[in-house]
């Protein structure tokens, strides 16, 4: 998945450009920077990629999906669906605009349950968030009617999946709205950024102003700039922007040596036939970020990934015991601390995590390994991970 792994000329000339102008902000400066608008190249040519009609890019993913709420209009008290399965980044960006995260149970694509996200709606709901998690998607065409039958919001958490598809489309293009990461780890990177796409017009413009203090963004003299609600600061910066810009020039090429990679990886322990795959939807193309299996049980699970990891192959990941990316270990939301008092309606609205049964969830994540593909490796080293991989299955089974 990361693209550090590929940094070279095309980011070295971007960053340049900006140093030369010194221009480190994409807004204003007019006269000085030399013609470089590097956010704005950018978000033109990721809505071109993507297939949407406009993309803002934010300091973050995270700051992307506050954006991407809070230009849908959610706030104080409505209630957010998302996965127990996804980034504490999902449930932060909720309870930042005093809105309540529900979480909800996944199924065999380790990703949002259709059913299971029925059972969760309330008169206040007002979203929900499939997060495509480790480079595959949810079944969108069923949130989707279930979306239009409640008058919902569908918003996209693609930021680890960038370039899988659905139905044709890009995913993050299929909803309402798609946020996307260019956080370090991610297939492509800015150092730190994100973007929300959108065919919206509305939801757009909101995101541009709300990005930026609520700035309206008429005329070139930022002091006569009105605002017609209030913002924050979540701006990309021009130097991070240009790093983005190289990134872009090899995506094409990422996403081939990912499916390169995975290709060989699923092809070496398809032989094992207690090993099966996550479940894509039948319209879906994954992004080949990670490859998922399931191991017929969680003591079989637990097992094979020690033998992994003593077999000194790293990227292996058993989610189910992770302190970021599985609802077990967020005890700072479960438990509710905060450095200062939550939002009020979240107070009041969020679960009770002793109570509420996700054991559906934990009965798919238990049997998840997830092994990362890194496009710095060769063919060769991803060959021999293969049979490694293989070989420490097999010694537990
Ligand atoms: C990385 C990530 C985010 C947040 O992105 P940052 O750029 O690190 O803030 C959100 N959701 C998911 C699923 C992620 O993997």
């Amino acid at each position: 998945m990361p693209g550090f792994e590929v940094f070279g000329e095309e980011e070295r000339k971007h960053v340049q450009d900006v140093l030369d102008s010194g221009i480190l902000m994409r807004y204003g400066f007019d006269g000085m920077r030399n013609g470089h608008y590097k956010a704005q190249e950018f978000e033109q040519k990721f809505a071109k990629l993507m297939g949407a009609e406009f993309c803002q890019m934010t300091s973050s993913g995270t700051s992307a999906l506050t954006v991407a709420l809070a230009s849908a209009g959610i706030g104080a008290g409505d209630e957010v669906i998302i996965p127990t399965f996804t980034f504490v980044a999902t449930f932060e960006s909720i309870i930042a605009l005093g809105a309540v995260p529900v979480l909800c149970d996944i199924d065999d694509t380790l990703c949002l349950n259709p059913e299971a996200v029925k059972q969760k709606i309330t008169q206040n709901t007002r979203v929900i968030m499939p997060v495509h998690m480790c480079g595959s998607m949810a079944d969108l065409n069923p949130l989707k009617t279930i979306c239009e039958e409640n008058n919902l919001i569908l918003l996209e958490d693609a930021c680890q999946a960038i370039g899988g598809t659905y139905n044709g489309k890009q995913l993050g293009t299929i909803g309402d709205l798609g946020c996307f990461s260019f956080d370090f780890v991610k297939t492509i990177t800015c150092g730190e950024g994100g973007a929300v796409v959108t065919n919206s017009r509305s939801y757009a413009e909101n995101a541009d102003k709300y990005q930026d203090h609520g700035h309206d963004h008429v005329g070139n003299d930022r002091g006569a700039e009105t605002h017609p609600f209030l913002g924050y600061n979540y701006r990309i910066s021009e130097l991070h922007a240009a790093v983005g810009l190289g990134q872009l020039e090899k995506f094409e090429d990422v996403l081939k040596k990912q499916k390169q990679y995975y290709t060989i990886l699923r092809e070496e322990l398809r032989s094992i036939p207690e090993v099966t795959f996550r479940r894509v939807p039948q319209d879906g193309k994954e992004s080949h970020a990670f490859l998922n299996f399931f191991l017929p049980d969680e003591d079989t699970t637990r097992k094979a990934h020690k033998a992994i990891s003593n077999a000194g192959v790293d990227a292996c990941f058993y989610w189910f015991d992770n302190n970021w990316h599985y609802y077990k270990k967020w005890e700072h939301l479960t438990e509710q601390k905060s450095l200062g008092r939550l939002p009020s309606d979240v107070r009041a609205n969020l679960q009770d995590f002793k109570t509420t049964d996700f054991s559906a969830s934990d009965a798919w994540m238990s049997r998840t390994i997830s092994s990362l593909i890194k496009v710095g490796w060769t063919e060769d080293e991803m060959k021999h991970r293969a049979q490694q991989l293989k070989q420490a299955i097999l010694s537990v089974l």
